[in-house]
């Protein structure tokens, strides 16, 4: 996948990008990822990229003319072509749609991805008008630019883009994954698909540590017991910490007997 970024801090991103899975990914050129400069696009002396909002008010507002020069030398087509194309614009915005995983997996399956950082008041309201195809934000929080936002989808993204983490099935069982989604089935059976749940508590060595044990039934070597022991923390964990998200699982006949015997009543 191609990505871009414009931002008026390209510095920012040296380092966000340059570890682990992203980093994997870049390098084997699963992920081409390329840092815009903003003012490069300016034309005055100062490249100037914001100005004073019209109607008065707190600020300043970036400037339209900067990104929409900057998109222009990046072969994205016309915003009714980019789905064909499996191109995206996306200008990253507190007022934006909330950003989640089962958007994260569809943008992974595209070829090019531009992301558009405001910083100060916002951006010229032309640009999510005309010329991104999406507005996203990543959270219910005013951040001081887009710029960590930006780092958020393309970690998310770049993460779930075949090849990337080298073991498909292991983003199967992870919080927020949907069960309707299909993966291969070649798993250990005592794991099991979040079905759009938090994901189990994990353990590893020791088994016992300054008195704090693993519990019993991840050692028991017990495949089924183990699979039933997972189901039930993640339901656990997801009342107590996301109880909207429980609304939103297909739960099977063995998920409502947990959840009858967590909470103590008939789901
Ligand atoms: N005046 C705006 C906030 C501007 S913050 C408002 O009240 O909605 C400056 C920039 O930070 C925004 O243009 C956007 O690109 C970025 N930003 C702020 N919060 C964000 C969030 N929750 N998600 C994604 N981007 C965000």
């Amino acid at each position: 996948m191609k990505i871009d970024i414009l931002t008026i801090f390209p510095d920012f991103f040296r380092g966000p990008l340059d570890y682990g899975i992203v980093r994997r990914a870049r390098e084997a050129g699963l992920a081409e990822i390329a840092v815009h400069d903003l003012r490069a696009f300016a034309h005055d002396k100062h490249r100037t990229v914001d100005d004073r909002p019209f109607g008065g008010g707190e600020g300043m507002v970036l400037k339209p003319e900067p990104i929409f020069e900057c998109i222009e030398t990046l072969n994205v087509v016309p915003r009714e072509q980019r789905a064909a194309t499996k191109q995206t614009v996306i200008l990253l915005s507190a007022q934006g749609k909330c950003f989640d995983q089962a958007e994260a997996r569809e943008i992974a399956q595209l070829d090019h991805l531009v992301l558009i950082c405001g910083r100060y008041e916002g951006v010229d309201e032309r640009v999510g008008e005309f010329l991104a195809d999406r507005e996203l934000s990543i959270g219910d929080y005013v951040l001081s630019g887009g710029e960590l936002g930006a780092a958020v989808i393309v970690d998310t993204t770049t993460r779930l883009i075949p090849g990337a983490l080298g073991n498909e099935a292991s983003t199967r069982q992870e919080s927020f994954t949907a069960r309707t989604e299909s993966f291969p089935t070649d798993g250990p059976d005592s794991t099991c698909s979040s079905g759009g749940l938090l994901d189990y508590p994990h353990y590893t060595r020791p088994a016992e540590f300054r008195g704090m044990s693993v519990p019993e039934a991840l050692l028991s070597g017990n495949h089924d017991e183990i699979r039933r022991w997972r189901r039930r923390t993640a339901l656990e964990k997801t009342l107590r910490n996301r109880p909207d998200l429980v609304n939103w699982v297909a739960l099977n006949e063995e998920d409502k007997k947990l959840l009858a015997q967590i909470t103590g009543k008939e789901i």
